[in-house]
């Protein structure tokens, strides 16, 4: 394959031109794909060599892309001839015109370096038109996403958010987030990839709505709990957190190299009560007496990936503008990703003293969110547990698809969030339990508002007992 795309574009074999054919492939390859695939699932595909330069060239030239492809049609570049690689096309013309090729050397470069000054004429005038002082203005216009705050997460086994905001406050615009205990946001762009703070694990950049997951799992201290899909471990060192590094983690996750990434997170984190095992969390015998005591399960398997790919440019991608939940619910990825949440979602329930289970993805296909849900509602139910509500003041429910859907929770970029999804399974004796605690007055649970020790409510009367309230002050009391 390479060596014919590498005849097409003029026999050029240098290291740019390879590049430039891996990415091609890339777009190429998704055109004819059905279901939205993520950048970053088709680039990491061991076919493609220098990854980490693809992968930035695909989302340069993506980023690029309605403006090339304006550009190109009005300038008659794109001729039939070239029509039939136009991803080829793009691809070099972004390269050439925007990037770091410089080499002339394949038929494709030669025909962009040949029309490369009645290009830039064209753009030159497109800007003025358009009223932009840049191509690069003309780019930021043409995308719809808009720029996300950047979120950091306090790691309080490690420091305090109070002093994180006063290091951080000296050079960055820093607020609390009003949702999510121990999160702060910074304005859209702020890298802190490289600051002290999160090598030495004082911090870790984890979204808000990634951060939604163990906050709703709300594990107590000196719990026994399980992170059934872990790696790279980001859930789990905010579950570490949470509960004050008090009680114990199994972190469980299949594949082996995410496991070491897995144990790094562990490490940077500071958290001594997570054990990890490399392997299938479904080969986890729930009636092991080791796991009789398990109280949370935070199951966040692999999914889709789709609502984070939308940040990522994915919605550039060919497939994307064709991807509905249609053809996301019939396309055959999917299908074997919803099998495998359904079965982890049902062996997660089945642990015997199991309290809380949160199943969450960060897709947004209903195929690998509420159907999956559904799916397990009966079996759930006949093992006595309910779909709770967290976050009940978060506006974005899940797809009205069945009686009970407004329990789930949905991000989505247009909270400004990546696309997530959060479910809440809660074992109806244990929110009873909880509701006839001393603090209840033994009042049990009729028309009874209770607050629980871990800043949980539990509403009583038969429809509000239904309904977990996470209350916003929760973790704070803790430190
Ligand atoms: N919760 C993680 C975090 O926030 O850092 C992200 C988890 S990622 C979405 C899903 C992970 O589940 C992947 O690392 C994948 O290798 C792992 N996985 C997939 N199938 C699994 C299985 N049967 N048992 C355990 N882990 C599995």
């Amino acid at each position: 394959m390479e060596s014919r795309d590498a005849e097409r574009a003029g026999g050029d074999t240098s290291r740019g031109a390879r590049r430039t054919r891996c990415s091609r492939r890339v777009i190429r390859g998704d055109a004819s794909r059905r279901a939205a695939g993520s950048i970053k699932s088709l680039v990491y595909s061991p076919s493609v060599r220098n990854k980490r330069a693809t992968f930035a060239l695909v989302c340069q030239t993506l980023k690029y892309l309605p403006i090339l492809k304006e550009v190109l049609a009005s300038t008659g570049v794109l001729t039939s001839k070239w029509k039939k690689q136009e991803e080829l096309v793009f691809v070099t013309a972004y390269d050439i015109l925007f990037g770091q090729e410089t080499a002339a050397s394949g038929s494709v470069e030669q025909l962009i370096m040949l029309h490369k000054d009645t290009i830039m004429a064209a753009l030159e005038k497109m800007c003025i038109r358009r009223k932009v002082r840049s191509v690069e203005d003309l780019v930021s216009k043409k995308r719809t996403v808009k720029p996300k705050p950047r979120f950091l997460r306090v790691n309080t086994l490690r420091t305090s958010t109070d002093s994180v905001v006063e290091e951080l406050n000296k050079i960055h615009k820093v607020d609390k987030d009003e949702l999510v205990p121990d999160l702060l946001v910074l304005p859209p762009g702020t890298d802190l990839h490289n600051h002290h703070l999160v090598s030495e694990g004082k911090v870790f950049l984890q979204g808000k709505a990634s951060c939604m997951v163990a906050v709703a799992l709300c594990p107590e201290p000196g719990w026994k709990v399980i992170d059934a899909c872990a790696a790279p471990g980001n859930k789990t060192v905010h579950l570490a957190a949470l509960m004050n590094g008090e009680g114990s983690i199994t972190a469980c996750e299949l594949n082996k190299e995410r496991t070491k990434t897995l144990q790094n997170t562990i490490r940077r984190s500071g958290a001594n009560n997570i054990e990890t095992i490399n392997g299938d969390f479904l080969d986890i015998d729930s009636n092991d007496p080791s796991y009789a005591e398990v109280r949370a399960i935070l199951l966040d398997p692999s999914c889709s990936g789709s609502g984070i790919s939308t940040e990522r440019l994915d919605h550039l991608l060919p497939s994307h503008s064709r991807g509905n939940q249609d053809d996301a619910s019939t396309s055959s990825r999917i299908r074997k990703l919803s099998a495998f949440q359904r079965k982890a979602l049902s062996h997660a329930l089945s642990f015997p003293s199991v309290e809380r289970v949160v199943y969450s993805t960060c897709s947004i296909h209903q195929a690998e969110n509420e159907d999956v849900v559904s799916s397990v509602l009966p079996l759930a139910s006949s093992l006595g547990f309910e779909l709770a509500t967290p976050f009940p003041q978060w506006r974005r429910r899940g797809l009205p698809v069945f009686e009970g859907s407004e329990h789930l929770l949905r991000t989505d970029p247009e909270d400004g969030l990546e696309g997530f999804f959060i479910s809440l399974f809660v074992r109806k004796a244990a929110a009873a339990a909880d509701a006839v605690k001393p603090s209840n007055g033994g009042l049990g649970v009729s028309k009874q508002v209770f607050k629980r020790r871990n800043g949980l409510m539990a509403f009583g009367s038969s429809r509000l007992s239904r309904m977990m309230m996470l209350c916003s002050t929760r973790g704070l009391s803790r430190r």
